[in-house]
């Protein structure tokens, strides 16, 4: 079976690491350099990019991450980790740098202050029923690249129509945090991903 790798540096680890158990996925944290080369794939997980950016370079991860995301590493981030596998990012802290491979851009805590944190249900394409999203400071993302498939898009509201989740090959990013609560289809989705590119 593949090893996931989850990156433990920063922001709600445990969710993700509980949500592949439930799937019957074993995990592994990813702290250290040498630890990047032991993984077939990377879960960048919520929380909060700016910090998570400065620790992996503290931690001497951005540039072993980054090469094993250029030959093609299968990732998934959920919210910060949407803009930390992003190659732009609008409304980013100054100097904030992200490990990039999506060709997006997201923005950063876009849907502002009235609507924070919301929930919503969402179409997702290859799902059958409907995904319970809970975003909370969530980016969307303001454009995709050719190689970008859009896989869900918020319905309603002052929002509707914004991109919320992407994929594009190995990697796959949501707005929202589908490690919080028991849905656990999204998390398979990605195993799947792994699974055959492995
Ligand atoms: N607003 C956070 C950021 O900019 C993301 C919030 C989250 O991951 N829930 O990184």
């Amino acid at each position: 079976t593949p090893r996931i790798g989850i990156l433990a540096v920063q922001g709600d680890v445990r969710e993700h690491v509980a949500a592949f158990h439930e799937l019957g996925v074993d995990t592994v944290p990813v702290r250290r350099p040498e630890e990047v080369g032991r993984i077939d794939a990377l879960v960048v997980p919520g929380g909060e990019s700016t910090v998570m950016d400065k620790l992996v370079r503290t931690f001497g991860l951005y540039e072993p991450l980054r090469e094993r995301l250029e030959h093609g590493m299968p990732a998934y981030g959920s919210c910060a980790g949407m803009i930390m596998l992003a190659d732009r990012v609008s409304d980013g802290a100054a100097g904030q740098q992200t490990l990039g491979g999506l060709d997006i851009t997201v923005r950063r805590n876009a849907f502002g202050r009235q609507v924070d944190s919301f929930e919503a249900e969402l179409d997702f394409v290859g799902l059958d029923e409907p995904v319970h999203a809970v975003f909370i400071r969530a980016p969307w993302v303001d454009q995709v690249g050719d190689g970008v498939e859009v896989l869900a898009r918020v319905g309603e509201g002052p929002a509707a129509g914004k991109i919320v989740a992407v994929r594009q090959d190995g990697l796959l990013a949501t707005s929202f945090h589908p490690e919080v609560g028991t849905d656990r289809r999204i998390h398979a989705e990605f195993v799947k991903i792994v699974s055959s590119r492995a």
